[in-house]
């Protein structure tokens, strides 16, 4: 089947309550790593690539590789999401690329950096629905900002100054149209998320099941949502790593977060810690082998050992045929249909 939007996803995910994780991708193997994961596990997928990601790979190539992995897998709706947009240019860019669906992070300046003011967030992601709805495609926006930086993006900080202000984010629903709300409860992009198992006071759940009574139909996006597992972090340390002792969001903690409207997890640091750990045993255990696949094959493995947990625990595995695909322009057609007026 053709990539299919986010919208889509969501709302069936919704319907089956379950959740679904968004893995970034910067080359081919962690695509192969994440469609083998569902094929395994019968999920539809989300996979995504930031700004620094598209740079990486010159985006074409992840483009006609994500057209290769519909060809490879028919059978997986697989939504190619755009991580973390700076700019209405930047998520236009993917969109005239054929992303399905993208999220305008309007809650940091075009910078990537500086927290921006409510009515600059409504007015850029007001602007990217616009544009995105017209051709069908889904929109994410965010409200609140988490902590951390990765890829020279985000506002730093331990993910606890800017947390997403409920009655703020029903406002901004509203106000912008938008298909999925990612929100700031206390976690942060990259490893280092908690310094020791996250409670309530860093990892704040309560606030996550407040949003949600307040907006029940809106589809939540929890970023920086790695769960950062010790075995992981051991086997990079115990191949000559240097990770400090860290820890990410809890899976049970996610769990609880798909039963109050979370429908969209992002995992990133967990598969780079898969690939990373896998990389350095070959490297050290079989240190006369120099032929890139030696080792590029065990990280791809170990990756889609992780997604498939994930998809597993996300609850998401076993409902890849319950779709047939909604064209984009059918899409576009419903939006029409249902313009928000503010
Ligand atoms: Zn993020």
């Amino acid at each position: 089947m053709p990539l299919v939007s986010l919208r889509q996803v969501l709302d069936e995910a919704s319907k089956g309550g379950y959740g679904v994780g968004a893995f970034n991708v910067n080359n081919m193997e962690q695509i192969q790593s994440i469609m083998e994961a569902a094929r395994e596990t019968k999920s539809p997928v989300i996979v995504q690539a930031s700004r620094g990601a598209r740079a990486y790979s010159q985006d074409r190539f992840l483009y006609h590789f994500m057209l290769a992995a519909t060809e490879i897998y028919p059978e997986i709706p697989t939504v190619l999401h755009l991580d973390h947009g700076n700019s209405v240019a930047t998520c236009k860019s993917a969109i005239d690329m054929g992303f399905t669906s993208v999220m305008m992070d309007g809650s940091l300046l075009e910078d990537g950096k500086t927290p921006s003011s409510f009515e600059y967030n409504v007015q850029v992601t007001r602007e990217v629905v616009e544009l995105a709805h017209a051709k069908g495609v889904t929109v994410e926006g965010e409200i609140g900002c988490l902590g951390g930086i990765e890829d020279g993006h985000g506002a730093g900080g331990d993910g606890l100054s800017h947390l997403t202000d409920p009655q703020q984010a029903v406002e901004f629903v509203k106000q912008t149209g938008l298909d999925a709300l990612a929100i700031a409860i206390g976690t942060s992009h990259g490893a280092y998320k908690f310094s020791s198992k996250p409670t309530g006071e860093t990892l704040k759940m309560a606030r996550l099941i407040e949003i949600h009574k307040r907006l029940p139909n809106v589809h939540l996006v929890m970023h920086g949502s790695s769960s950062v597992p010790k075995d992981l972090q051991d086997i990079i340390n115990q191949y000559g790593g240097r990770l400090r002792p860290t820890w990410g969001v809890p899976v049970e903690e996610i769990q609880l977060g798909i039963k109050n409207g979370v429908r969209k997890i992002n995992v990133d640091t967990d598969n780079r810690l898969a690939i990373t750990g896998a990389i350095r045993k070959v490297f050290v255990e079989k240190p006369e082998e120099f032929d890139p696949r030696s080792y590029m094959k065990p990280a791809r493995e170990a990756m889609k050992k992780v997604v498939a947990l994930r998809m597993t625990q996300f609850g998401q595995a076993g409902h890849a045929g319950d779709y047939s695909p909604i064209p984009l322009a059918v899409m576009a057609h419903h939006y029409a249909d249902h313009a928000v007026t503010v």
